[in-house]
């Protein structure tokens, strides 16, 4: 991932403390997963040799990392200090040691138990916590940076779904695993470091909206589901689009008619302050008055940005109102099973000046040549 500027980091440190501070988290410990390079710049290896950062509420941050693992790491003294331990050290009892007197302390919910259980057993009086209760309000507020990074992603998605709708990616005779790995190819060409999933659901295969791409061969006549994205720079792109090949029979065009309606709707919907199942109800509405409500069978979204799925999920139950700077993908879909399958799918990021889609590729369901 591409490292931001260190005053970037510096203020983000800055903003979890008030959040430790106003939730009486004593110390934050991150190993894996996300919220250590959101913090830090650094991607932790995710092998047996223990790296933590360890945030007290007051005072510096430390970062345990192993010695041979340090020449990794770009060394910020205003975010953290470094601390190597050496293949003889026992990285858990220096662990216990710097926490200190820590009495609540966070952990990122990606580091690993047998880190975690036997820190828990130098500790038995600590209390523990999650660290996506001081996280979560900074990670899910996309800064000017990362909302960029985002917009970049989804671009170059969108360049990938102008492929698929000019024809240039085939279809026909090749299976759904072929195209898929085709799709994913394109993604990295158009400047993705990393493919994420590449669904490619042909026909009767499109009524399962998580299927895996398979042996499948695509034939003419039928509906083709794409949804894939990648990792740029650290961020996520995903986007869904639909072509059909050959001439579209009338059930299949009146149903994405109201998909399409129910996907700006949902789009549309995403003003600040609305609950997040206000985005879901706006476009579960149009899919539910035209009849095919038992059909749309998921959520509306998801949260997006380091990772594929994150907060804020746009479903029935979630209120939490939209802020500036949230990003979530907006995905009706109608299944029906034994039959075909479609979804449209954007990513939007909310503004003070409405919702702020980052995905233009054509929402139609393009034909393509047989
Ligand atoms: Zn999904
Ligand atoms: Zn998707
Ligand atoms: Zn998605």
């Amino acid at each position: 991932m591409k490292l931001a500027a260190e005053s970037v980091y510096v203020d983000r440190l800055a903003r979890v403390r008030k959040e430790m501070s106003a939730r009486g988290v004593d110390s934050l410990i991150l190993s894996v997963g996300h919220d250590l390079p959101y913090l830090t710049g650094y991607q932790a290896m995710p092998l047996e040799r223990l790296t933590l950062l360890v945030v007290p509420r007051e005072g510096d941050a430390t970062m345990l990392i192993p010695r041979l693992e340090a020449p990794r790491v770009v060394e910020m003294p205003s975010v953290f200090s470094l601390l190597p331990w050496n293949e003889t050290d026992d990285p858990i009892a220096i662990a216990h040691r710097v926490l200190g007197s820590a009495t609540t302390v966070a952990v990122g919910d990606r580091m690993w138990s047998r880190f975690l259980v036997d820190l828990i057993a130098h500790r038995p009086s600590t209390v523990w916590a999650r660290s996506v209760t001081v996280m979560e309000p900074l990670r899910s507020r996309k800064d000017a940076a990362e909302i960029a990074v985002l917009a970049a992603a989804g671009a170059a998605a969108d360049r990938v779904a102008a492929q698929l709708h000019s024809g240039e990616i085939r279809l026909v005779g090749r299976t759904e695993a072929d195209v898929s790995a085709d799709i994913g190819a394109r993604l990295i060409a158009e400047g993705h470091d990393k493919v994420n999933f590449a669904i490619v659901a042909a026909g009767e295969n499109a009524a399962s909206p998580h299927h895996h791409a398979g042996s499948r061969v695509i034939r003419g006549g039928e509906i083709v589901l794409c949804d894939f994205g990648g990792t740029m720079d650290g961020y996520c792109s995903d986007i869904t689009r639909c072509v059909h090949i050959g001439e579209v029979p009338a059930d299949i065009a009146e149903a994405y008619a109201v998909l399409h309606e129910a996907q700006s709707a949902g789009v549309r919907a995403g003003t600040i302050g609305t609950p997040c199942e206000g985005v879901d109800a706006a476009a579960r509405s149009v899919i539910d008055a035209a009849g095919y409500g038992e059909w749309f069978v998921h959520r509306t979204g998801h949260g997006i940005g380091m990772e594929e799925h994150e907060d804020p999920y746009m479903v029935r139950g979630n209120a939490t109102p939209i802020e500036p700077g949230h990003a979530y993908s907006v995905e009706p879909g109608i299944y029906i099973p034994g039959k075909w399958g479609m979804r449209l799918e954007d990513i939007v990021v909310a503004t003070t000046d409405g919702p702020r889609a980052l995905n233009a590729a054509n929402h139609d369901l393009v034909v393509v040549a047989g």
